[in-house]
């Protein structure tokens, strides 16, 4: 069997070379990790739901015109990605108080805030991903300020499309976390939307009960990871067969 060449194995996926230039596999592993990989599981059947769920809001998001890494889904674990060159920050966006917001600045978890909030960390395990501010990123050229221009432009669309998705499917959407890379064609450069959206990446939460269908139901042990990210992805439409034998087509609700 040919051995595909590893490009970069993270703590949840594996980047292989691509079957042409300028393409890579994203494989989307069963690990997880928080709290600076201090706390590590294998939840079953996570990279297959992460993989499918990514897929799905990776293709509304092109549909809508907003440009990304993604090609097609190959398998169910594998996806086929263009290779762009990634801009070492984390975007996240705010639209509820939680986390290390909540935790900083001292505001209830579950408070609305008064307007979106875009953050950005610097991209760096030996630091611990720092917050940073747009004059860090520019000044140490991380980033033009054309480039996080765009940034800005696409979080802000992406948040409004995104909120509104999952609030069609009884879902609020908390915060998340973006990553952006630089798609060259010829001469011209494009900013894409990299890395994935998933419930590892999301705060989800049931529209009703507030209950959490993310990765805090790992970091905060709260049980029933696979199950939410499931749930999530049955909300959607899109759960596959395998991970939920029982399920047959669409179902009529009257
Ligand atoms: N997030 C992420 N990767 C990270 C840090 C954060 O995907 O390395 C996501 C996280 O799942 C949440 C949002 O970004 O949806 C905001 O995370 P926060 O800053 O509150 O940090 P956390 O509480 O996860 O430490």
């Amino acid at each position: 069997m040919k051995r595909r060449r590893t490009i970069y194995e993270g703590k949840a996926k594996i980047l292989y070379e691509g079957p042409e230039p300028g393409t890579l596999i994203q494989y989307f592993k069963d690990d997880t990790t928080a709290f600076d990989a201090m706390k590590k599981a294998t939840i079953e059947g996570k990279g297959v739901l992460n993989n499918r769920i990514s897929e799905y809001l990776m293709t509304q998001l092109n549909a809508i015109g907003v440009p990304t890494h993604f090609v097609r889904r190959l398998n169910m674990r594998e996806q086929l990605i263009k290779e762009v060159e990634i801009i070492p920050l984390e975007v996240v966006v705010r639209n509820v108080a939680a986390g290390s917001l909540s935790k900083r600045l001292g505001i209830e978890e579950g408070t609305p805030l008064p307007r979106s909030i875009i953050e950005y960390y610097y991209k760096s395990d030996k630091l611990h991903d720092p917050w940073v501010s747009e004059e860090h990123i520019t000044a140490f050229g991380w980033a033009s300020p054309q480039d996080l221009d765009d940034i800005v432009n696409l979080t802000i669309r992406i948040n409004d499309f995104l909120s509104g998705l999952f609030l069609g499917v009884g879902i609020k959407l908390i915060d998340f976390k973006l990553e952006f890379g630089r798609l060259w064609e010829n001469e011209f450069m494009r900013v894409v939307l990299a890395d994935e959206i998933s419930p590892d990446s999301c705060r989800l939460w049931d529209f009703q009960t507030n209950e959490k269908l993310d990765k805090d139901r790992f970091r905060r042990d709260l049980g029933g990871v696979a199950e939410a990210y499931s749930e999530v992805a049955r909300r959607l439409g899109i759960l596959p067969e395998s991970i939920n034998p029982s399920s047959g087509g669409p179902v009529l609700v009257k």
